[in-house]
């Protein structure tokens, strides 16, 4: 069970007022809000232990290090990692994504195919487009449904034995559909095809278990899941992550270094040149306690209950209309009014203290889809309420009323 006004205590910005009206935020699809134990895990290292790691001998090194590692082992645990070493830590899930699509540019060869799903975000779009024109694979893409599901029966007919990886977002960020991941991951391999799943959109409401998945690469941020901006992960399996090339040259992923040769580190340093973020690397780990502490479970449940709120009480109004309308759902809500532009029902819910995101979520294939510009998009979690969906409701009236 949810007790939502404890939790929104946590949560120091729920307290703001936008143009003299409480704050409803609902644009958690872009970024979530960050609870006072994460803030406090960023203040503490710069205030008590900021230094740089693994490479020192003195105390406050030792100690970045350590809690730095600790962090990986959070992920690991919450992810169901074989070895923390399969976790990278990254700048986020576009930075993670670029550092697979870069290693495959050696392992790919002209007309090996790759598959790409209709629902994805542009950062799992474009970065295979750029491993497709340096190595010449060509590049499938798995179509879409009226409803915002897979088509999966094409998906079946798509994958074969020139599929080399196949990669798909577990929900969807522009209609918060669920994709049926396992039975990608198992169809590709029955090929020898590896798939990426971009978890960006899945981890604040979902608990992934990357063995049991059997996935090869599975990435995420933490800015969506309670964490700071600028840190993420990005696991892969250890057979995988030794195939690869190092992604960049540098300090920290290298054994020795002469000028005849250079040999690298293990994992994970292979994959992390340069000094990380580190203070959002520890703070990420406290994120992910956070999250577990509140319950997976219960976050899911809760944020059912204002889905189906949510959606009920939207579709009251004239002209409205959903996209995204399985059942294997998050709580995002994707949608127009008759044909007002999305961008301008925005400017007026923000006049009136909600924030919601409008425009083609970086997913602009599914608005050609559904050949629209765009859409207003409120996305819930667990710290937002009934009543903040009435308020939107109510401003959303009165902008329907001024726009048409
Ligand atoms: C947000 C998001 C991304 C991009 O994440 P960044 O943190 O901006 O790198 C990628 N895919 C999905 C599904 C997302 O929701």
């Amino acid at each position: 069970m949810i007790n939502v006004d404890k939790i929104r205590a946590d949560f120091p910005i729920l307290k703001r007022e936008i143009n003299g009206k409480p704050l409803v935020y609902f644009d958690n699809a872009a970024t979530s809000q960050t609870p006072q134990v994460v803030i406090d895990a960023i203040v503490d290292y710069y205030s008590n232990y900021n230094a740089n790691i693994h490479r020192g001998v003195h105390t406050l090194s030792q100690e970045a290090t350590d809690k730095y590692e600790e962090a990986r082992i959070k992920i690991q645990h919450h992810f169901n990692a074989k070895h923390a070493y399969e976790i990278i830590l990254t700048s986020g899930t576009t930075d993670s994504i670029n550092r697979v699509a870069s290693g495959f540019a050696s392992l790919l060869n002209k007309g090996d195919e790759i598959i790409v799903s209709a629902l994805e975000h542009h950062s799992n779009i474009v970065p295979w487009q750029m491993l497709c024109e340096k190595t010449g694979a060509i590049l499938k893409v798995i179509p879409m449904l009226e409803d915002g599901s897979l088509d999966m029966k094409a998906y079946h007919n798509l994958v074969n034995e020139k599929t080399k990886l196949v990669f798909c977002n577990h929900v969807s960020n522009a209609l918060g559909t669920v994709n049926p991941i396992e039975e990608i991951i198992e169809t590709a391999h029955k090929f020898g095809a590896a798939v990426l799943i971009d978890g960006a959109q899945a981890t604040p409401h979902i608990k992934p278990d990357v063995q049991a998945l059997n996935v090869d690469f599975y990435v995420a941020s933490a800015h969506k899941l309670c964490g700071p901006t600028g840190v993420g992960m990005l696991y892969g399996k250890q057979e995988w992550l030794e195939k690869l090339p190092p992604y960049q040259g540098g300090g920290e992923m290298i054994d020795t270094v002469t000028f005849e040769k250079t040999t690298y580190a293990g994992l994970p340093h292979k994959f992390e040149a340069g000094t990380p973020n580190i203070c959002g690397g520890i703070a990420f780990g406290t994120a992910i306690d956070y999250m577990n502490a509140v319950g997976f479970d219960n976050i899911a449940s809760y944020e059912d209950e204002l889905l189906k709120y949510g959606t009920k009480e939207l579709l009251k109004i004239e002209g409205l209309k959903i996209y995204g309308t399985t059942s294997e759902k998050t709580a995002v809500i994707s949608f127009n009014v008759g044909e007002i532009h999305p961008y301008d029902i925005g400017v007026i819910l923000d006049k009136l203290g909600v924030a919601v995101r409008t425009g083609h979520h970086c997913a602009q294939p599914i608005m050609d889809f559904y050949k629209i510009p765009g859409t207003v998009r409120a996305s819930f979690s667990f710290y937002n309420t009934k009543e903040e969906i009435d308020i939107m409701i109510t401003a959303l009236k009165r902008a329907v009323a001024m726009l048409s």
